[in-house]
């Protein structure tokens, strides 16, 4: 292993706050496939890291709200989970600096960042012997100011136009397309259809007015889009 990338994991493991006794674990958490040479990429931990998130995440939330609704905490949890918010702390530990993929340092995705902290997690997880004690504490103190200040600020409240149009425009600087696809019902009791398109994903809402059909449409894409 070249010296600098021993010199910038190390940098990484102290912002993490974390050490691993196999460095392995750590190097492939880092590893996109399309890097060349590359043993193992980190789509597996990836895979793993996405289930922890989520699990941390509720965890948190029961823990500190236990006397929230559930549907808010649901609309939280979203929130705390989206490829927004974990993106913004992969930016914060400088993920771009140390992650291994072709074509670097021109554009690093905010989806590769997010998937890059969720593989993070994973590795930390499997290289602690499986300790989830040990990655619970570690996850609460670094990040659960910032999770208690979504959630007292209300910023997961953002309608799903909003959120759908910063993801595709983060992810391919493209904006969806809304388009009336049906109207029916009476005059005071229209029903409208509204398609949402992006790329190769599409959705219909409906609703009692545009705005409302726009609105279940781009909540469908922008939930396609998480898992895709
Ligand atoms: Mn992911």
């Amino acid at each position: 292993m070249p010296a600098s990338s021993l010199e910038d994991y190390r940098e990484l493991q102290e912002k993490i706050g974390y050490h691993f006794k196999n460095i392995k674990y750590l190097e492939t958490a880092l590893t996109h496939r399309s890097y060349k040479n590359s043993g193992q990429n980190y789509e597996l931990l990836e895979f793993l890291g996405d289930s922890i998130v989520n699990f941390l995440v509720v965890d948190f939330l029961v823990e500190n709200f236990p006397n929230y609704k559930e549907g808010v905490l649901a609309s939280a949890k979203a929130y705390l989970i989206s490829e927004e918010f974990l993106s913004s702390i992969s930016e914060e530990l400088e993920m771009h600096k140390y992650v291994k993929i072709s074509g670097k340092s021109k554009f690093v995705s905010s989806s590769v960042l997010a998937d890059l902290f969720e593989a993070l997690l994973g590795a930390i997880y499997i290289d602690s012997g499986r300790n989830m004690n040990e990655l619970r504490r570690l996850f609460f103190s670094k990040y659960g100011d910032r999770m208690k200040e979504v959630i007292e600020k209300e910023l997961y409240k953002k309608d799903y136009k909003t959120l759908l149009q910063e993801l595709t425009q983060s992810r391919w600087k493209e904006r969806p397309v809304y388009r009336v696809v049906n109207v029916s019902g009476k005059e005071h009791d229209r029903i409208f259809e509204v398609e949402c398109s992006i790329r190769e994903y599409r959705a219909i809402g409906s609703g009692r007015n545009k705005k409302e059909a726009q609105q279940e449409a781009a909540k469908k894409v922008y939930q396609m889009l998480q898992n895709a």
